[in-house]
């Protein structure tokens, strides 16, 4: 099977990594990948290739998909789907895996998920929709200011305000709906109550029919330890989480997925892809905060190492609406991805430093590429995130230092990393 991969990051790296292994794949294109991908080898033997096109570029894309002929295109990022990547391709006859427009609404619409998940009883934050800032702040005001002011489209993951009282809350809605900060992804907001609780990510693939749910995972999102710092796109990943038990995952997939894939029939919603729900542990039980309609970054890279299913089979199936031919099997070992990012990032940061790499890589470790290139057979920095080191063991003590003993060996200018990816899950604190 010929198959082309969409986007840059780890999550495309990871991606990459898997669908080479598959005796399946003759043939992978990643456009426009990183230093990483163009280094992974198929079972045939051949090489994959970058193709300088960006995820975003619908009609290269299309020209480069109609004279190549992939049997399957796979979409990483986010953007790509809220542009109709999906429906484009399927229009002109070219298999393609992830959600159409309508489907990516979910992570393309806060209102509109949010909408959903109230109509359909799914377990969420008490919450409004609003696209005036006067009713806005009322309700604001009932919830004491207590509350997550959210733009409703996509905004690089920058779009949603975390307020504690009622002038951060009346900033928070001037801000996005007055100043439009987030431009027209804040034309309208969701105002939800802030809930509390360890926060965790679900994966459930689904083909428009069946809904097959991953094992848990937990991504760490602030820059610094102990969960300071700026917001970022994700410093580090690790699965399972000790925070629901296999009985309690089970149950709270049912609670989300039952009602979902009946609101999806009710709406007419399609959704072949990958959903990817945000969630809170709250004393009174599992929340949605947001979902997401692809994988995550870094979650992907714990997943795909833990995957034992062929990765072409099972995104095949999902596309194929035939997801109850196939089992998801994952190797009971945890892994830890620790993300090491350039110096600057989430701020501004320098790109083109070289990266210098350990001399040799253990078994059961990956380093997967994000922000890298190659620039005169040197790989050098080439974004935010630069790498993501991941690694299974026996126990997630460790998995964690696997990981980290890897980290430690590689060196770039201004490199830094999270010390404490897992140590939530583990007992007691078990700082480095
Ligand atoms: P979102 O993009 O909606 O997942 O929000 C980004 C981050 O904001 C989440 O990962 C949470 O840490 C935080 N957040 C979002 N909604 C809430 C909420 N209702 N209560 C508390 N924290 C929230």
């Amino acid at each position: 099977m010929k198959i082309l991969v969409l986007g840059s990051g780890g999550r495309e790296h990871a991606l990459v990594w898997k669908l080479a292994q598959s005796a399946h794949t003759t043939q992978l294109w990643c456009a426009p990948g990183n230093a990483g991908t163009s280094l992974e080898r198929l079972q045939n033997g051949s090489m994959v290739q970058n193709i300088p096109i960006g995820a975003e570029d619908l009609p290269s894309l299309l020209k480069f998909a109609d004279e190549h002929k992939p049997d399957l295109t796979v979409v990483g990022p986010d953007n790509p789907l809220a542009l109709g990547v999906v429906d484009l391709f399927q229009s002109r006859g070219l298999r393609i895996w992830g959600p159409n427009k309508k489907a990516a609404q979910f992570e393309s619409s806060k209102v509109f998920s949010q909408n959903f998940m109230e109509k359909y009883g799914i377990p969420t934050a008490k919450a409004g929709t609003f696209n005036d800032a006067s009713s806005a702040k009322n309700f604001a005001h009932e919830l004491d200011g207590r509350c997550a002011v959210k733009a409703d489209g996509l905004a690089l993951g920058k779009g949603v305000l975390i307020c504690h009282t009622f002038e951060e809350s009346n900033r928070a809605i001037d801000e996005i709906l007055l100043q439009k900060s987030f431009g027209e992804a804040g034309s309208s907001i969701v105002i939800q109550e802030l809930l509390e609780g360890p926060e965790i990510s679900l994966h459930a693939i689904c083909d428009g029919q069946t809904a097959k749910l991953f094992p848990t995972s937990q991504d760490h999102k602030r820059a610094l330890d102990n969960d300071q710092g700026l917001n970022t796109g994700g410093m580090g990943a690790y699965s399972p989480t000790p925070f629901l038990t296999e009985a309690q995952l089970a149950e709270t997939g049912r609670a989300i997925l039952g009602p979902w894939l009946k609101g999806c029939a009710a709406e007419g919603i399609d959704f072949r892809g990958l959903l990817y729900p945000g969630i809170m542990l709250t004393k009174t039980g599992p929340k949605i905060l947001e979902f997401n309609a692809r994988f995550g970054d870094p979650e992907t890279q714990v997943y795909l190492m833990r995957l034992q299913t062929d990765l072409v089979e099972l995104l095949d199936a999902s596309a194929e609406g035939a997801l109850h031919k196939i089992e998801l099997r994952w190797n009971p070992n945890p892994a830890v991805c620790v993300v090491m990012a350039s110096g600057g990032y989430p701020g501004n940061y320098p790109k083109g430093l070289p990266i210098t790499m350990p001399p040799s890589i253990p078994p059961n470790t990956k380093i997967f590429h994000a922000g890298t290139a190659s620039k005169n057979n040197q790989i050098v920095t080439n974004g935010g995130r630069v790498l993501g080191v991941t690694a299974l063991g026996t126990d997630l003590a460790s998995a964690r230092q696997n990981a980290y003993d890897l980290t430690a060996q590689i060196k770039f200018e201004g490199a830094h990393y999270r010390k404490d990816i897992a140590v939530k899950a583990l007992t007691g604190p078990q700082p480095r």
